[in-house]
């Protein structure tokens, strides 16, 4: 992988950093490069069972996972928000992108990785920091690289069985990107994958479920690709065009809603 440079993630659940740039970060992070993971809220939500799981313990265990996983992955700079779970859809987006803003600021990223207007599963949190972190980028470091996560065509085809049994994606998603349009895209194995797998497990609350009803062959398969777009052949209006055709519920994510 060329060197990306200082590297700034911003995601908006504890997992989501791991999930899609968790061997991106420990690559560039082996390459000595500098690398700092935001977390927008601290996923105190994400639980199908909230009675058991209060949000205010679930946040304080979702910050732990991670910090652990971040570890894993060799990355020491993190910041967590603390945003509301599920809320960031009805915030202002541009004090979103000032607070954001702030950030890219201090860090001067030559790379940024977010989400993209789809939010990969179409979470409104998801898709929230996707506008927060492109205006931020437009307005504070536009010579910075913006790359969105993406899902291509073949590892939606490879990942579908098990995205429908998950439940993973809300209706409408995901938003594949043809091959032509990725900018970067890495298929893990070997160590770099066991480590990924590794800083997962650190993840528990939001992983742990997942990997008994996949098992670890199909669930190592299912995290293997990562895949990003270059945000400048992104028009800005897909921010505002690509509405929710529901209005999503996002008090109560479901278990797995984090990928
Ligand atoms: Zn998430």
């Amino acid at each position: 992988m060329r060197s990306l440079g200082t590297v700034l993630g911003v995601w908006a659940h504890p997992d989501d950093e791991t999930y899609l740039a968790g061997g991106l970060m420990a690559l560039a992070r082996d390459a000595g490069d500098r690398v700092v993971s935001v977390s927008v809220t601290r996923g105190e939500h994400g639980t199908t069972d909230p009675a058991a799981f209060p949000p205010d313990v679930l946040g304080a265990r979702r910050e732990r996972e991670l910090a652990a996983a971040l570890g894993v992955l060799g990355v020491e700079e993190h910041h967590v928000l603390g945003l509301e779970d599920g809320t960031l859809a009805e915030h202002d987006s541009a004090m979103g992108a000032a607070v954001l803003g702030d950030i890219i600021r201090q860090v001067e990223p030559d790379t940024i990785v977010t989400f993209g207007p789809d939010g990969i599963t179409g979470h409104p949190d998801h898709r929230a920091v996707s506008v927060w972190v492109s205006q931020a980028w437009r307005l504070t470091r536009p010579a910075a690289r913006l790359l969105y996560a993406a899902v291509t065509q073949s590892a939606a085809r490879s990942a579908q069985a098990v995205d429908r049994q998950l439940g993973v994606y809300q209706r409408g998603y995901p938003v594949l990107t043809p091959q032509e349009r990725i900018a970067l895209e890495l298929e893990l194995g070997g160590d770099l994958l066991t480590r990924k797998r590794t800083a997962l497990a650190a993840h528990e609350s939001q992983t742990a479920a997942i990997v008994e009803v996949l098992g670890e062959e199909r669930y190592r398969t299912w995290i293997a690709n990562e895949a990003f777009r270059d945000a400048r052949g992104v028009s800005s209006s897909a921010h505002a065009v690509r509405r929710p055709r529901r209005r999503a519920r996002t008090s109560s994510r479901r278990a797995v809603a984090g990928r």
